[in-house]
């Protein structure tokens, strides 16, 4: 398949079809909540959106999120093609209404109208050393990107040090602040160390992981646990109406900081939690 088309169909695909691991994960928490609780009813609703927007192929919710595409390629390929491809399928993803137009100029507050902008979409490349192509679209709610925090540890305020127990402090500070804003559950990524802005693109990476799926460091998968189990005791619940589940997933990362800093940066993206990738191999395209 063409480049252009298959970007096209990726986001199509991303907008429409929430991945079976987070629709899954909708579904447990809705098995959770008792029978006439308003935890239940907005569950029963997402879950009906769900069904809905995949089978006429529309968009899961009004608002269709910042597009981010991380693409890995073999030595010796050119990222210009990749650029131009997402930027067509952008634009022609807007133009059939997949996509909302959301690539505004923070000056002159002009809305492109195409999602086409400086640094719209969004891409980050990596080559690597196999012989296919990995692209992977992340689409991201500004509702939930609003409640994203960033922490210096340590933070006198929440007594949090710099440690994996002060990192489990903000995080629950950060849930707790945004209450049911940014559309709860969601799922939380956690970047833990870099600078200010590495801190923050390693918590949004941690979207690409699947919904169950464990960190290989023993001490993050035993923070994730904890995290997933602590949150979901806030009984902050769908949308802040009470209930079971208040974050469908913790996922951290890790990396050197510099002795001075120890930033903790938290992600947070809503149930519509849309990511997908394809792989392409010769003329084979592959989604997941
Ligand atoms: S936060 Fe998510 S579910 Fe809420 S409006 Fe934004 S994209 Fe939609």
């Amino acid at each position: 398949m063409e480049l252009k088309k298959a970007m096209l169909e990726l986001m199509r695909r991303a907008t429409t079809d929430l991945s079976k691991d987070v629709e899954d994960a909708v579904k447990q928490a809705y098995d959770r909540e008792g029978e006439g609780t308003p935890a239940k009813n907005v569950f029963g609703t997402i879950i009906e959106n769900i069904g809905l927007a995949r089978e006429a192929s529309t968009p899961i919710c009004q608002d269709t999120g910042s597009v981010i595409i991380y693409v890995d390629f073999p030595v010796g390929d050119s990222e210009k093609k990749y650029r131009e491809a997402a930027e067509w399928a952008a634009a022609e993803a807007t133009k059939l209404q997949y996509l909302r137009p959301n690539a505004v100029d923070p000056v002159t507050c002009k809305n492109s109208g195409n999602n086409i902008g400086t640094n719209a979409p969004y891409l980050h490349f990596h080559q690597w050393d196999k012989d296919e192509v990995r692209v992977r679209l992340m689409l991201k709610g500004g509702g939930s990107e609003n409640v994203g925090a960033q922490y210096k540890l340590p933070d006198t305020g929440l007594k949090a040090g710099r440690d994996l127990k002060g990192v489990k402090k903000v995080v629950i500070d950060a849930v707790q602040k945004a209450q049911g804003q940014g559309c709860a559950p969601g799922v939380i990524g956690i970047g833990i160390g870099g600078d200010r802005v590495t801190s923050f693109a390693l918590s949004k990476e941690q979207f690409f992981r699947k919904l169950g799926e464990q960190s290989t460091d023993p001490d993050l998968a035993a923070l994730e646990k904890e995290l997933y189990e602590d949150l979901n005791k806030l009984g902050i619940g769908p949308m802040g109406f009470g209930g079971k589940t208040t974050c469908l997933g913790v996922y951290a990362g890790k990396q050197h900081r510099h002795p001075a800093t120890f930033y903790v940066s938290i992600s947070y993206t809503c149930w519509a939690y849309r990511r997908k990738q394809m792989i392409i191999k010769g003329s084979e395209v592959t989604y997941d």
